[in-house]
């Protein structure tokens, strides 16, 4: 049985603070927004605890709420926020094409992607059910650092946002046990320089993690392994943080949008105007440099913004 093509005017896909914001703007603007949530309903902060930094909430509000809180606003000025993945696209013509868990077919005249990045994390089991537990696993330093105030914590990776974490973490935690895979960072010579002179953060090269250990409360430490000396120690510690790279979820875009070498969307500098007309990106899936809340949701409403204004134009 074929199923009838939809017709929108305003397509959001990604429910993070990006596109939420961006469905606000859209909304009120009378673009009658239709929303895709994806796989992750609510994005990245549902995977937060607590949100100090957000504007707006003085005494702090967990990730899911805080979503939940978006949602609502979102669907107050009746945004349609539907379940669903969108598996395909096809931006070769004036109108713009997407399908929806490979079946349902939508025709829209503006699309904004807001589908967001994903943090990689070791995979380790044990890792995987603290960072659930909500209990020590983090991501994010700027997010969950402020948690573990003169607290020792351990930190994973070697690249330019390890060594950035590393060293904001220093500033809050009394020590940071940096674990680098290799016996060299891979960050910037002048990032690498700035943690390897900060005093209270040690640097263990050629060091893996075997597992994240941890009680019923949360983390208490790590067993990590030496890989030349084959040397295994537990290195004792309440937060866990993770930084080897994120992941823009961006794959099923790159037949038709420019993207950078590692994936993220590419904007026309100070919109968010992708190559395709009509086609609008806003949050983290085209920003690997400040990946917040509060910017994403800033990119979102810029994002409502230039879709109104196509279609303002377009219909002279
Ligand atoms: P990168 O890909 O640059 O670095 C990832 C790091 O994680 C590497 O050191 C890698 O190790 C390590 N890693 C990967 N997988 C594992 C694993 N399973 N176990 C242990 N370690 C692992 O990612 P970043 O997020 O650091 O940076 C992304 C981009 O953003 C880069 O281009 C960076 O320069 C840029 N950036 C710039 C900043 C700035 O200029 N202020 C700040 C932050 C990011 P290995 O080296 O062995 O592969």
């Amino acid at each position: 049985m074929s199923v009838a093509i939809e017709k929108v005017k305003c397509l959001i896909i990604g429910s993070g603070p990006a596109g939420y914001t961006a469905a606000i703007y859209a909304a009120r603007a009378n673009m009658n927004p239709v929303m895709y949530m994806g796989s992750q309903p609510g994005g990245q902060l549902t995977t937060t605890n607590e949100v100090e930094n957000f504007p707006g909430y003085p005494e702090g509000i967990t990730g899911p709420a805080m979503m939940e809180e978006l949602k609502a606003q979102a669907e107050r000025f009746e945004t349609d926020v539907r379940e669903g993945w969108v598996t395909k696209v096809d931006f070769s013509g004036d109108v713009h094409k997407v399908w929806i868990n490979d079946d349902k077919e939508i025709h829209c005249e503006t699309v904004i992607v807001s589908t967001g990045a994903s943090a990689k994390y070791l995979g380790l089991p044990s890792e995987q059910k603290y960072l659930k537990m909500g209990g020590g696993v983090s991501a994010c330093a700027v997010c969950d650092g402020f948690f573990y105030k003169n607290q020792e914590v351990i930190l994973v990776g070697a690249g330019d946002s390890a060594c950035e974490e590393a060293h904001y973490l220093s500033k809050i935690c009394k020590k940071v046990t940096m674990l680098v895979r290799r016996d060299e960072f891979r960050a910037s010579k002048i990032m690498a320089t700035r943690v390897q002179n900060t005093e209270n953060i040690e640097i263990l090269f050629n060091t893996e993690t075997v597992e994240v250990l941890g009680d019923d409360y949360g983390v208490t430490g790590a067993r990590v392994k030496n890989k030349v000396t084959g040397e295994e120690k537990d290195i004792p510690a309440t937060g866990f943080f993770v930084a080897i790279g994120h992941k823009p979820n961006t794959d099923i875009f790159k037949e038709y949008l420019t993207l950078d070498e590692t994936g993220y969307i590419v904007n026309v500098c100070g919109t968010a105007k992708t190559n395709v007309e009509g086609v609008f990106v806003c949050g983290d899936a085209a920003d690997h440099v400040y990946r917040q809340a509060i910017t994403a949701a800033g990119t979102g409403c810029m994002a409502a913004l230039d879709a109104e204004r196509y279609l303002a134009a377009k219909e002279g």
